[in-house]
Formats: C-alpha cells, structure tokens, sequence
C-alpha cells in the first residue's frame, strides 16, 4: 500500500530527527577547537630522514610516476659517494588530492604523509612546497628503517657487506 509507505517513511525519519535532538551537538569549534585526527589521516607530506640524518629520498621518480595528478617534480643527483638524492624535489599542494599512492610507491619510505591538515594558504602558489619546506629531521613512522642498509649495493658498502645481503658469487670458482 502505498500511503503506508508513505507514512512509514515519514514516522522513521521523525523518529530520527527525535532521536538526535537529545544528542550532544558534534560540532567542533574550529580553529579554537582542534580534533586530533587518526595517525593513518593522509594530509601534509614530508620527506624523512634515515637514522644517520642522511635524507631518505634516492631521487627514483616512483613517487613522481604513481601521482595521479601529476604534482610532484624534482631532479636527480649523484653526491660524494655514490650517493643519489633530490638536487630539488617540489609538490604543488593545490592539485594533491591526498591519495597516499606516492607514499606507497616509495622504495626508500622517505615520502610519508602526515595528519597535519593545516595547510591553508591565501595564495596559491605558497601551496607550491620545496625541498627545504618537506624535509624533515626524522624518520617518521618508520624511524629505523635505513634503505642504504639494504640496497644501494655497492654505493655505502661494499658489495656482500649490506644487511641480509650474501657475498657475491666467484663466477670463477663455478667453472669446472
Ligand atoms: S598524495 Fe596522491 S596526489 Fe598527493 S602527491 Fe601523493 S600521489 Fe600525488
Ligand atoms: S620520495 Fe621515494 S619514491 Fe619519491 S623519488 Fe624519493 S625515493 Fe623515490
């Protein structure tokens, strides 16, 4: 029947509104009052550091390539050692959409985002944010994590001398 119905749905959705008029508002009074977000919240995005303060980040595009938005830029270098890192690295905030797909893509966990949600700028291009602006001097959530320690082979140990990493195999010593 349809006025059943009809009335149905009108008593259930009274009986709704009854129910929340004796809740307490959730209302948050923002900026005075500041909710905490989950750690998981994905929101500002820093470049960390490893144990040894040498900065994470290889310079290896995956985070460039797996943006869907296309908002991360940077330029490779080779340093002292072997060494590769961001001569500079850019994220243009005004096109993130916060997806979190850079973080997953990176080898190195050096891009890693963050619950920080105040970045609100009045200009646009101060959400254009530059190496100095990202890196930080931890490691975040995986503070002991140290890609060098594991990869790299050959560039901060010599080859056979990383972590879980067997010597190398004398093709020589194969031969019959
Ligand atoms: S969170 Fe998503 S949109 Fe933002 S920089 Fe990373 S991959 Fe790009
Ligand atoms: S942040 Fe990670 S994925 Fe992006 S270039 Fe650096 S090492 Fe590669």
């Amino acid at each position: 029947m349809r006025v059943v119905d009809d009335i149905t749905a009108i008593l259930t959705g009274l009986w709704t509104t009854l129910k929340h008029i004796l809740r307490r508002p959730v209302t948050v009074q923002y900026p005075e009052e500041k909710r905490t977000p989950s750690p998981r919240y994905r929101a500002r995005i820093i470049l960390t550091r490893d144990p040894d303060g040498g900065e994470r980040c290889v310079a290896c595009y995956l985070c460039s390539a797996a943006c869907p938005v296309d908002c991360i830029s940077m330029q490779a270098e080779e340093v002292e050692g072997g060494r590769r890192r961001a001569a500079w690295f850019r994220i243009n905030f005004s096109r993130c959409i916060f997806c979190g797909l850079c973080a997953e893509a990176c080898p190195t966990t050096a891009i890693q985002m963050t619950p920080d949600y105040e970045i609100c700028k009045r200009d646009v291009m101060d959400l254009v944010f530059e190496k100095e602006d990202l890196l930080v001097a931890h490691g975040g959530k995986d503070a002991r994590y140290n890609f060098y320690r594991h990869a790299g082979i050959g560039v901060t140990q010599p080859r056979g001398e990383g972590a879980e990493e067997r010597p190398p195999v004398d093709v020589r010593g194969l031969l019959p």
